[in-house]
């Protein structure tokens, strides 16, 4: 079944409450136009501004109506910026998710027909808990005339300092903590646990900080995370790789299936869905599978990969969360500092090229498959440097500060959302809170919250096809080996889930 959800940024909320919390504590009514962000499996409404109502737009009198004038000149505005209307209400002290009264499923219902003939989209109906500014939402998108249903949202995610999701528990309940989550609980509530638990979790990249983090946040007891990487285990990476054995190496197996491995042992939710995908958030496929989630780690290195989820992160209002590690060395091969860096990249904060940790330039270059070519690499000089240094013991504190930066963000302990770029330099144990602004002419981030109009940065990638192909005699003959090894893999997993 096909899940709905709405995004929106702080500022746009802060819009629709002005609106719609009034001083004399009746319920109002307002419109909104938002732009569809369409993943595999789950169409998101990116509210993009706010339709101000004029003097006889709706009737305040307790309850509030709205007329069909202002529903027509809202689907008409929506309809020429290419976007949905979005029907709000509010709910005076009425806190968590709101369901339908009659007249409300009544009035939204009777509009539904009219704004999909005029804007091509299904209306989006929400409402405002003032107590406790819970959102809720439904999309009328099954049926037609009088057979018009709504799908009811999973969730209502507003981006801010604070990631502060409100969730449908009738659609996606709360799990029961597990007793194995006792001292992770104690830390900040069961609120926040079920929150944090039902947020569906991306991790791009699995090598030696997104295994990491991926792991991590399965002990944490996330029920529904995803890690995408097309790459393979090998010898070279068995330094970093934490949980990787000497047998991964020899098999050729995909990083990914590490990453589930190790996830599984490690997992605390009673049931936790963790899916694996080898392909690259370059590629399509890689993309609209992104935009099926509520956040994501940013755990790659190369140019494209991190511009696409640059992209990404303002155009769909997914957060990413993004950290790197570089080491330098002296002429001589002896180490001269260490820095590592984390950020969380979303409306409200600058965008990675803007904070200087992603060089556009680098992309087309990458596409072409010049930063493999040695002649441009030497040509390129110091801006690109195919093989970075790292190590196990240092790239755990990119991991710990990624990992601060996605509790400060979901959390905000004492009120403290994310703290914006963080850089911490080895030698002279100095950590840093940067102060890089957006840039007035930055092209991502004004790209804010156009869904499926954004800019396509996927295409082919050759690396990610070469990697998954892994044809003829040797390819077949290792992956029959991975066969018998995964089946010897699951009796030992099931002797051990016995044991518990
Ligand atoms: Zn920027």
């Amino acid at each position: 079944m096909r899940r709905t959800s709405v995004a929106m940024t702080v500022a746009i909320e802060e819009a629709l409450v002005q609106r719609l919390v009034r001083d004399d504590g009746q319920e109002d009514i307002c419109l909104a136009t938002y732009r569809p962000s369409t993943g595999l499996s789950r169409f998101s409404a990116l509210i993009r501004a706010v339709v101000p109502p004029e003097p006889g737009d709706r009737l305040v009198h307790g309850n509030a109506t709205v007329t069909a004038d202002y529903i027509l000149r809202g689907a008409e505005a929506a309809q020429e910026d290419k976007c949905g209307l979005v029907l709000l209400h509010s709910h005076p002290g009425a806190s968590h998710w709101q369901t339908m009264s009659a007249p409300d499923r009544a009035c939204e219902a009777s509009y539904a027909n009219l704004v999909r003939e005029v804007t091509g989209l299904p209306l989006v109906g929400m409402t405002l808990a003032t107590g406790d500014r819970s959102w809720s939402a439904r999309h009328w998108d099954v049926g037609v005339g009088r057979a018009v249903h709504c799908t009811h949202s999973t969730n209502v995610r507003v981006i801010g300092g604070k990631f502060a999701v409100t969730w449908n528990d009738a659609v996606q309940p709360p799990p029961q903590p597990s007793t194995r989550q006792t001292r992770t609980v104690s830390a900040w509530g069961d609120r926040t646990q079920a929150d944090l638990v039902r947020r569906r979790v991306l991790v791009v990249g699995a090598g030696s900080v997104g295994l990491d983090v991926f792991v991590r946040l399965a002990a944490s007891g996330l029920c529904h995370l995803t890690v995408m990487d097309f790459d393979i285990v090998e010898t070279h990476n068995l330094d970093r790789l934490i949980g990787a054995e000497r047998r991964d190496a020899r098999l050729r197996r995909p990083k990914v299936h590490v990453a589930l491995r190790e996830a599984r042992k490690a997992a605390t939710a009673a049931r936790c869905n963790i899916k694996v995908s080898d392909r690259s958030i370059c590629e399509l496929e890689g993309l609209r599978l992104a935009l099926d989630h509520d956040l994501i780690f940013s755990c790659v290195d190369r140019p494209w990969p991190r511009a696409v989820l640059n992209s990404l992160a303002y155009s769909d209002l997914i957060p990413v969360i993004d950290g790197g590690i570089a080491i330098d060395t002296f002429s001589g091969g002896e180490m001269r500092n260490a820095t590592w860096r984390s950020h969380v990249v979303r409306p409200g904060r600058p965008c990675m090229s803007c904070n200087r940790q992603l060089d556009l330039g680098l992309v087309a270059p990458e596409r072409q498959g010049l930063l493999d070519d040695p002649a441009y690499i030497q040509h390129a000089g110091e801006s690109f440097r195919p093989i970075n240094p790292n190590v196990a013991p240092l790239s755990v504190n990119v991991v710990a500060s990624i990992l601060a930066q996605y509790v400060s963000f979901s959390v905000a302990p004492a009120g403290f959302g994310d703290p914006g770029p963080l850089q911490y330099a080895l030698s002279t144990h100095h950590l840093e809170c940067r102060e890089d602004s957006a840039s007035p002419h930055c092209t991502t981030e004004v790209a804010e919250g156009v869904g499926d109009h954004r800019v396509c940065l996927t295409g082919l990638h050759k690396d990610a096809e070469r990697t998954r192909q892994f044809t003829g005699a040797v390819g077949a003959s290792v992956r029959l080996l991975r066969l018998i090894d995964d089946r010897i893999e699951g009796v030992t997993t099931w002797l051990n889930l016995l044991g518990d």
